[in-house]
């Protein structure tokens, strides 16, 4: 225990704490001066250029106020109703279950390959029912799911696709971006990811009449015109056409989020390097670490996560996570598998042996940090007192 660097002079360790650079507190600064808080010129702006990131134009993206609300509305606009089924992994954040429920459809999980941790394609072909009409890959902490295989899955069943992009923002498979593999990729800007706006998220869309609908549902049900209400073109009438919800991103977001976006890249980079590092100094750990990017694809390293199996590492995970706060560093737990919760087992019967291999990574993760904020002593400090806790 005595090697072990818990210093109570050492600053806690923020799990997943973003790096704010003085550009992002200008611009808000400039939104807050111009008295322009809500959806302005900001969120066009950001909205463009996240497009441009993703190698298409406005008329693809919506900026709306959580990847949630991105998930809930991208299931309207694919046309899931009640009687619906959706498959998804049950190794994700619950949002992404509950969004399907918000739709009124009915979730089927699918278990993961336990090496990648993404949604297993052979998995999901079993749980395909006549009702079937959609599916959600989660790119799990970054890494590609496989979209050949889940498209070919969606073309012979005629399934929507909608892909979950929190983690992804980065990622890539053959040369192709993630959210761009369905009819609609769903991001995150919450204050953990790869870039963010505080809250706020994305949609991207295949069909432009899809991002037409999304924005008609992200604000009220208003016409599209409401959107230039914001404006000084004049006054515009606009019309309710549907009830639809208050899910619209701020300036004040986007105004952070515009530089966020400008850093994604040098973002990355300092990850890769932490990522690389961690992967480097706990290979002689009786731990399983995560596999490296397969070939061909580009991992967005949204988390670095161990598996601690008390058997082999001596320690149990809960054991392990609380030995790291007293070493005042924040870890996390990307996640419990989605049939541990308690609602999920009334509602839908679910029980986690069912899903194995998710039921074995939620027993068993642990997030380690990974911000681009982290200062080299910072990683030394995580990685001496991982290796000590694992040691002792
Ligand atoms: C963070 C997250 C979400 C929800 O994102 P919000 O922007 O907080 O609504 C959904 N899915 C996954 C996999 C996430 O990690």
């Amino acid at each position: 225990m005595s090697e072990r660097h818990n210093n109570s002079e050492d600053q806690f360790l923020i799990f997943g704490q973003p790096q704010i650079h003085q550009d992002e507190i200008d611009e808000v600064v400039d939104s807050l001066r111009k008295a322009w808080l809500g959806t302005g010129p900001k969120v066009s702006r950001f909205e463009s250029e996240f497009a441009r990131y993703k190698g298409t134009d406005s008329a693809h993206v919506a900026a709306v106020n959580s990847c949630t609300a991105a998930l809930h509305i991208s299931m309207l606009a694919a046309g899931i109703e009640p009687e619906d089924e959706v498959i998804t992994t049950p190794m994700t954040f619950c949002a992404t279950v509950n969004a399907i429920v918000h739709a009124g459809a009915t979730p089927v999980l699918a278990d993961i390959d336990p090496v990648s941790m993404n949604i297993d394609p052979a998995q999901i072909e079993k749980r395909i029912t006549p009702r079937t009409r959609g599916v959600v890959p989660v790119h799990f902490a970054g890494r590609p799911c496989d979209m050949k295989s889940i498209m070919s899955l969606a073309n012979k069943y005629g399934l929507k696709v909608i892909e979950d992009c929190a983690h992804a923002i980065e990622s890539e498979l053959d040369g192709r971006k993630a959210g761009t593999f369905g009819d609609f990729g769903c991001f995150s800007f919450y204050a953990t990811k790869n870039v963010t706006t505080g809250e706020g998220g994305m949609i991207l869309a295949r069909d432009t009449s899809d991002i037409e609908r999304a924005k008609i549902l992200a604000l009220h049900g208003m016409t599209k015109d409401a959107w230039k209400r914001f404006s000084d073109a004049g006054h515009v009438h606009y019309f309710v056409v549907e009830c639809g919800f208050k899910y619209n991103m701020m300036d004040l977001q986007a105004a952070i989020g515009i530089h966020q976006l400008a850093r994604v890249e040098s973002s990355w980079n300092r990850r890769r390097e932490i990522w690389e590092r961690y992967q480097d100094e706990f290979s002689g750990l009786p731990v399983v670490r995560p596999t490296e990017p397969e070939a061909g694809s580009r991992h967005a390293y949204h988390l670095y996560t161990l598996q601690i199996d008390p058997k082999r590492c001596g320690i149990s995970r809960d054991a392990f996570l609380d030995a790291m706060i007293d070493c005042r560093i924040g870890v996390g737990v990307h996640y419990l598998s989605i049939a541990q919760h308690p609602y999920y087992q009334q509602r839908f019967g679910w029980r986690p042996a069912d899903y194995p291999n998710a039921w074995k990574v939620g027993e068993e993760t642990v997030s380690l940090p990974l911000s681009p904020k982290l200062s080299q002593s910072d990683v030394e400090r995580v990685i001496h007192n991982v290796r000590s806790i694992l040691r002792s």
